[in-house]
């Protein structure tokens, strides 16, 4: 155990958080998690085992000063997941970038007014690194996404800025603690909570019909068990330091719709027609205008481009290795099932 006073973990109802909140308390530490509701309205997190002994859950919001301060007081550990994971919003700066880097701010001020802080682990992302695959190229920690703005992959602009914001608070402010970052690529697996990730929505897109084809798209994939282990690894590791990109293998849209069929899941409607070709490619370039805006912008930034990266630092230093991506997607479909996000397979 690194510490016995309680670990901060905000936005503790999250997708990401939740396995966070979950690993901590198995792990034997206490957790103090923040929420935007009353605690009551988050059953899943106070079901898990340890947490009747050891989570507390107070509120808190990206967007009000000072509405940290109580959550990080007397801790010696914060992480710093909360953050909204949306991509198509109506107002990219109010919607995403103030929470994020605001948020962020908020956060940090209310670690150096504690005294208490050792570390804060802040979840960023492969959107801080790069929003556009590049097949030349194999992106890693070294990397900064310079390209996103609010009119391009306005997601992966909050992610870069708020991880910038951070980076600049410890380099000015010169605090007592450091920051260590976790950069996931797609996170997905099986859900504490009832909400539909961003991320797993994805595969269920892909298994519902929403893409007209098979297209030249891949993705690196990480299960949030690993993600959320990385965060726990990133304080409980005195060495850690700087950023980790936090991905398993990468998988090509077509290998994984392949993977689906041939595992108990033909009855949905997947994608047929293979438009993975050249001509595919500019055709769902020029379909992408029918797209709300930024998921036709994601789509010209990375459709016919391959993603390759180095996730050597994490396996290294913090020890990581990856559950393999095969099976983490078989669990995340059972679990949309399990949870009514999916219907029942037809045999
Ligand atoms: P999520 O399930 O949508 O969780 C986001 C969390 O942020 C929720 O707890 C949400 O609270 C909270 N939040 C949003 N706006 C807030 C605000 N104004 N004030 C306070 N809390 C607020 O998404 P997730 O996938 O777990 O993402 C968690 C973190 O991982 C984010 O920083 C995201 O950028 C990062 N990430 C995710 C992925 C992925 O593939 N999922 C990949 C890389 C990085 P409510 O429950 O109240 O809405």
């Amino acid at each position: 155990m690194k510490t016995n006073k309680p670990v901060c973990i905000t936005g503790a109802s999250g997708f990401i958080a939740a396995h966070i909140v979950r690993e901590l308390l198995e792990r034997g530490y206490h957790v103090r998690g923040t929420v935007r509701k009353s605690p009551e309205n988050y059953p899943f997190l106070l079901a898990l085992p340890g947490a009747s002994e050891r989570l507390e859950l107070v509120r808190a919001d990206l967007l009000a000063d000072g509405s940290y301060d109580q959550a990080v007081e007397g801790c010696d550990y914060v992480m710093h997941t909360a953050s909204p994971y949306e991509i198509n919003v109506k107002n990219p700066q109010t919607d995403l970038v103030d929470p994020a880097v605001n948020g962020t701010e908020t956060i940090l001020e209310s670690c150096l007014k504690s005294g208490t802080v050792k570390r804060v682990i802040f979840t960023s992302s492969i959107a801080a690194i790069t929003d556009e695959p590049d097949s030349t190229k194999v992106f890693s920690e070294k990397d900064w996404n310079t390209m996103s703005s609010l009119d391009r992959n306005p997601y992966h602009f909050s992610k870069t800025v708020a991880e910038l914001a951070a980076w600049d608070f410890i380099m000015k402010k010169r605090p007592r603690f450091d920051l260590v970052t976790v950069n996931p690529f797609m996170v997905i697996g099986p859900s504490i909570g009832p909400s539909l990730n961003t991320s797993n929505q994805i595969i269920r897109d892909i298994m519902t019909g929403v893409y007209p084809g098979i297209m030249d798209l891949n993705w690196g994939f990480v299960d949030v068990r690993d993600v959320a282990r990385a965060h726990v690894l990133a304080m409980e590791t005195d060495t850690a330091s700087g950023r980790y990109l936090c991905s398993g293998e990468a998988m090509h849209m077509r290998e994984l719709v392949a993977l689906l069929k041939s595992s108990g899941f033909n009855s949905f409607a997947l994608p047929k027609i293979d438009l993975t070709g050249k001509v595919g490619t500019m055709l769902m370039k020029a379909l992408s205008f029918t797209q709300p805006k930024d998921t036709g912008i994601y789509i010209r930034t990375t459709i016919g481009r391959t993603m390759r990266y180095d996730n050597s630092k994490i396996r290294r230093e913090l020890g990581i290795s990856f559950m393999p991506v095969k099976e983490s997607l078989i669990e995340t479909v059972n679990d949309m099932i399990k949870w009514g996000h999916l219907p029942l397979p037809k045999h």
